[in-house]
């Protein structure tokens, strides 16, 4: 297990505690966000359109970490693809288990009732009568040396040079599919049924039946382009990270808990995290390289806890 060395940081991703004017310009931000992605939805367009569209920019807010994180994401996607590391940083202090993240990433990418992409699994730590419950949100880390890759045949799965592993939905079904899903050590692969949530209902609703992007193609649960029979997982939102924007869960989070930026560039955000704090990435010992970190500072009246306890 690698790690940083230890200090003390704000959600603005500074050291120091949070300061009120740097909540209310996160909380602005975060409105802001919400509104576009709500408006996108039932608004007949997606915020996350087309790679390549111009997308709205963020209120400008000092110290707003989602500005700064927005602004990092831009700069790097000016640098060549190749000399990109696109890295997820979760601090589960900061995770209430409020499953908003989990919502916003089925919406996002169209996940039927059979999977998904993220889960919030919890588990109690500490001992009576100091007990709390620990979040910990999991989904495709984008190992550098894949399982699933590994699994079926090749150019089925491959890893992008800024590190996302993509699925070719057009190849990877039925077995192929199968083979993939439990290739994962993380079970971050589900495979698509075509089931609605509207099964049994008088009316297939209109967000079913939608077309979304995933990969550069343009897909819909039923009718053409029907993803049923895929293997599916998490993509750190790939099509909305070509257009400039922060994944879902990360601009869905209450908590501060979810990071993510460009771990090759020394100034961003999560690099600062990952020089700064103490961490571990789950199944390290695998050697897969993954590239997700999870935060491992100690959680206040909770003895030490290491989360690869049950990860
Ligand atoms: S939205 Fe944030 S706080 Fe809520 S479950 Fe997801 S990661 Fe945790
Ligand atoms: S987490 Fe699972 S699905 Fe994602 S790249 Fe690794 S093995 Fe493949």
């Amino acid at each position: 297990m690698e790690q940083g060395t230890l200090t003390n940081r704000n959600h603005q991703g500074s050291v120091g505690p949070p300061s009120r004017r740097g909540f209310l310009g996160w909380a602005g931000a975060t409105a802001a966000l919400w509104a576009g992605w709500i408006l996108g939805i039932f608004g007949g367009r997606r915020l996350s359109a087309t790679a390549g569209e111009e997308a709205a920019a963020l209120p400008e807010v000092p110290g707003n970490h989602l500005v700064r994180m927005q602004k990092e994401l831009r700069q790097a996607l000016t640098r060549p693809i190749s000399r990109r590391r696109w890295v997820m940083v979760v601090d589960v202090r900061a995770c209430s288990g409020c499953q908003a993240c989990v919502v916003a990433c089925r919406a996002e990418n169209n996940v039927g009732p059979e999977g998904s992409y993220r889960r919030v699994p919890e588990g109690p730590a500490g001992r009576f009568p100091n007990l709390t419950n620990v979040f910990m949100p999991t989904h495709c880390v984008q190992c550098d040396d894949p399982p699933c890759m590994r699994a079926v045949p090749a150019g089925m799965i491959t890893k992008r040079p800024d590190g996302i592993v993509e699925f070719d939905y057009r190849r990877l079904r039925g077995s192929y599919a199968e083979a993939a899903r439990a290739a994962c050590p993380y079970r971050a692969v589900h495979v698509d049924q075509g089931r609605l949530f509207t099964h049994g209902t008088p009316a297939v609703q209109a967000y079913e039946t939608r077309p979304f992007e995933e990969y550069q193609g343009q897909w819909q649960r039923v009718g053409a382009n029907t993803l049923s029979g895929a293997a599916r997982k998490c993509h750190f939102c790939l099509h909305r990270i070509e257009a400039g924007i922060l994944p879902a869960c990360v601009t869905t989070c209450m908590g501060h808990a979810v990071y993510f930026g460009d771990a090759n560039d020394p100034t961003t955000l999560v690099s600062e995290m990952l020089a700064n704090y103490r961490w571990i990435r789950i199944h390290e010992e695998a050697g897969i390289e993954p590239r997700v970190y999870y935060v491992e500072e100690p959680i206040a009246g909770v003895r030490a806890r290491n989360c690869a306890t049950c990860h």
